[in-house]
């Protein structure tokens, strides 16, 4: 029903369900379990073995957890994936699975925030060292690496400032030097970029924001290549971090929608991003899949689809006109999440945080998520947003 040769919105559809296991119900229910009875002692010494077919016990191998981790693998063409709590679980955890002390990290200095603060506050803690490197390096990121050099994590496009990485050429470099590399896929989704096909070893998701798409849920993927998995399915297992069938219910609901809300958020994002272009408050739209925009030509070499989140650069004003714009929004929301129906815009400031690289695009930023309203409400909305920036 799921093979290879349909399409992904059909795929989306069919992997990772089983009805004939429940009922016949369409949907692989919310599975709670935490004791598993065994039938015979003879069983119960199988599963101490580790060599028992069924559940063994319910922090490990419910069925909802399984269907989503499965459906979401297939997708993007992974080996296997791991459910975990929060995306940022799924940054972090392959991180202390892959390394130990002594070794190095490289990290794009476009990364998540909070995935910089774990490196920052908890690998040089214990003992890896920990560096930022410029997210355009491509192939010259050479020049960056240590004899001990491990990791290469990306994330494509980054965070606030949307930099599209070449990661063909940095996987290149960083396989000659014996590292495996990592990627922040959360943007583009298993279905906007087929990681695994461009050099990549483990991809994570926060599953919260696309995955999920209603902004109910906290969830993190993390999907490796053979090579990788056992060392993260050992980590997974022995901290006993795996995620809650509730969460991995909705999760795999939202999944099943994703094509159809990823074409909606792309091409009302698109729709928008031109006409925030033409505006002549607006200095310059960052979003890789506007033709013009920067990272454009790497995205359409490389991705596959887009979502609906993207940068504004404003021409200089006073930053009290910027919030009277943002106070005054009325669809637009304010909130530090994106990937659900509604539509979210915050003001932010990459140069605070970026430590390897110069961010200075010639004006205050705002990043918009943008939901899946009708496009023309959300442009009045933005043009009224207009008038109060101008005073
Ligand atoms: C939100 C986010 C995360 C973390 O996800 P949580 O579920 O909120 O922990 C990781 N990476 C990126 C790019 C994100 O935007």
């Amino acid at each position: 029903m799921s093979r290879d040769k349909h399409k992904p919105s059909t795929r989306a559809g069919h992997l990772g369900r089983a009805p004939e296991k429940f009922l016949g119900a369409v949907n692989t229910p919310v599975f709670r379990a935490s004791t598993m009875l065994f039938p015979s002692v003879e069983k119960l010494e199988q599963a101490a073995r580790g060599e028992y077919e069924g559940i063994g016990y319910g922090l490990h191998g419910l069925p909802t957890v399984t269907d989503l981790q499965d459906a979401v693998a297939a997708i993007e063409g992974a080996h296997a994936a791991l459910a975990v709590p929060s995306g940022l679980t799924a940054t972090t955890l392959p991180l202390l699975a892959l390394m130990k002390a002594g070794d190095h990290i490289l990290v794009t200095d476009a990364v998540y925030g909070p995935t910089r603060r774990f490196c920052n506050n908890h690998l040089t803690r214990l003992g890896i060292e920990v560096s930022y490197y410029d997210p355009l390096a491509g192939a010259s990121i050479e020049r960056d690496f240590r004899p001990n050099t491990r990791i290469v994590f990306t994330e494509s496009p980054g965070s606030l400032t949307f930099c599209v990485q070449d990661i063909r050429a940095i996987a290149e470099v960083a396989h000659g030097r014996g590292a495996v590399v990592v990627t922040d896929n959360s943007w583009a989704t298993p279905f906007g970029f087929r990681s695994f096909h461009h050099g990549v070893d483990v991809s994570v998701h926060a599953a919260t924001k696309y995955i999920g798409g209603h902004s109910d849920v906290l969830s993190g993927l993390i999907l490796a290549n053979e090579a990788t998995y056992p060392a993260l399915h050992r980590l997974w297992t022995d901290i006993g971090v795996t995620a809650s069938p509730d969460d991995c219910f909705l999760a795999l609901r939202g999944f099943r929608t994703l094509p159809l809300r990823l074409a909606r958020h792309t091409a009302s994002a698109l729709e928008i991003a031109q006409w925030l272009k033409a505006r002549p408050e607006v200095r310059e739209v960052i979003y890789p899949a506007l033709p013009g925009s920067r990272g454009h030509e790497l995205w359409k070499r490389d991705f596959i689809g887009a979502s609906g989140l993207f940068a504004v650069v404003l021409q200089p004003v006073a930053k009290a006109r910027i919030d009277a714009l943002l106070d005054g929004m009325q669809l637009f929301g304010m909130g530090w999440s994106w990937g659900g129906f509604e539509s979210l815009i915050i003001p932010i400031y990459p140069e605070r945080v970026q430590t390897a690289t110069k961010w200075n695009p010639g004006g205050p930023c705002l990043r918009l998520a943008v939901g899946l309203e009708d496009p023309d409400d959300l442009i009045a909305d933005l043009a009224q947003g207009f008038t109060k920036l101008a005073g």
